[in-house]
């Protein structure tokens, strides 16, 4: 007997009509005779919607009540799929992260899983029901209630997978699986049926949302596989695997895909003194401020001063902005600019660690389509680029066109 963990996102469980249809599924993996975990995230755009609550209530949120409240979605999920399972014959029992043991460390509304007792589930399923988990949301080692951020309830199935001896889930949402590129932006964009929890990783960092970046982190610690796949259409999806299982694949394209984000913005401190010690204080002071860093570049010198570019999601700009101009005296920096005018556009493969190029035929398709780089970062497996937002989907177009990414 086989463990199956399957995990439905919001727009899955979005109405009555859904949640029956998820159930129907559900019904029929049991019947196979394995045992089934099922993780649910909350109905819909409900935790927008519990968000939204908060802000009309009250000017201050603290993190443990907001913890309170959005536990409250998928909670009321998992009840309700438990009966439409109870309709369907099917005997399930729904559990809350707490009572599933999910333990968390005490990082309100970010909290992070640091282990998993499932003794309740594992008696559930032996008493051969089915085991239907809420999303996003653990105990802490407090024992306060927690949750993971926005998307996280990929890490519930994942760890449940984990603890429990399984190899792999089955992620379900209203996406078929992963892209070569976002079919919004490209039209020819093709379904990738295997890729590496490796490529999956500069993926999830650099504009997909399809999975959460942490969820695909912990497979791929513990080598478990993710099946990515559409609960609208039910047909099989992505499988995201361990690298080691893709080696000896002669098939696997040098670039998997072409990624966008247009959620960062640019921040450049000008002409700061170029000697030691000036970029450790301008980073501490960001670090101190909360500020979450993506790409940094440093200017070549001139007349012993440089600039400093960086960016961070929008969100952070303006505390990246205070935190720069209450300390510009300190670094000495003549200007802090602000620039939200600026998307990513990366390619990401495996295959680019051993063909050399590609970084030259990226840079020269964006030059043939008189696209300005004006950032650009790299790790074994991805090259990034900043460029002006407005040619972003342009940029994503032709990369995907001079990689021959699509579907003829
Ligand atoms: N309900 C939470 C959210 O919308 C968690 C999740 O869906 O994974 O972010
Ligand atoms: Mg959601």
């Amino acid at each position: 007997m086989a463990l199956v963990v399957q995990k439905f996102g919001g727009t899955s469980v979005a109405d009555p009509e859904r949640i029956r249809s998820v159930a129907d599924h559900v019904a029929r993996t049991r019947r196979k005779g394995d045992d089934v975990i099922v993780v649910v995230s909350a109905m819909g755009k409900e935790t927008d919607e519990l968000i939204r609550l908060a802000e009309e209530v009250s000017s201050v949120q603290p993190t443990r009540e907001m913890d309170m409240l959005l536990t409250v979605g998928e909670r009321k999920t998992t009840a309700l799929l438990c009966m439409a399972l109870a309709d369907l014959g099917v005997e399930a029992e729904s559990f809350t992260g707490s009572q599933a043991g999910i333990i968390t460390d005490t990082a309100h509304t970010r909290a992070k899983i640091v282990d998993v007792k499932p003794d309740r589930i594992r008696e559930c399923l032996e008493a051969g029901k089915v085991a239907v988990v809420a999303g996003f949301q653990g105990m802490s080692t407090d024992r306060q209630i927690t949750t993971f951020g926005r998307g996280g309830s990929d890490n519930t199935a994942v760890a449940l997978a984990y603890s429990l001896g399984g190899d792999s889930f089955e992620k379900y949402s209203d996406v078929p699986g992963i892209f070569t590129a976002d079919p919004r932006v490209v039209p020819n964009a093709r379904k990738i049926h295997v890729i590496s929890t490796e490529e999956m990783l500069e993926i999830a960092a650099t504009g997909s949302g399809v999975l959460m970046f942490r969820a695909v982190e912990f497979a791929r610690n513990h080598g478990i596989r993710i099946h990515v796949r559409s609960s609208f259409s039910w047909e099989p999806g992505t499988w995201v695997v361990p690298e080691a299982e893709l080696e000896s694949d002669m098939e696997q394209p040098i670039i998997a895909a072409v990624t966008h984000d247009t959620s960062e913005a640019k921040v450049t401190v000008a002409r700061v003194p170029d000697r030691p010690g000036i970029a450790a204080r301008l980073f501490r002071t960001l670090a101190d401020g909360g500020v979450n860093l993506d790409m940094i570049v440093q200017n070549v010198s001139h007349d012993g001063t440089t600039d400093i570019s960086f960016t961070v999601p929008k969100t952070d700009l303006p505390a990246a902005l205070e935190a720069c101009e209450s300390h510009r005296g300190e670094f000495g920096a003549a200007e802090v600019v602000a620039d939200d005018g600026i998307a990513k556009v990366s390619v990401v493969g495996a295959g680019m660690k051993s063909h050399p190029g590609v970084s030259a035929t990226m840079f020269e398709t964006l030059a043939a389509n008189e696209i300005n780089i004006e950032m650009i970062s790299t790790s074994p497996i991805r090259i990034t680029c900043v460029v002006r937002l407005e040619r972003v989907e342009d940029a994503v177009q032709c990369l995907h066109e001079a990689f021959d990414l699509g579907s003829s």
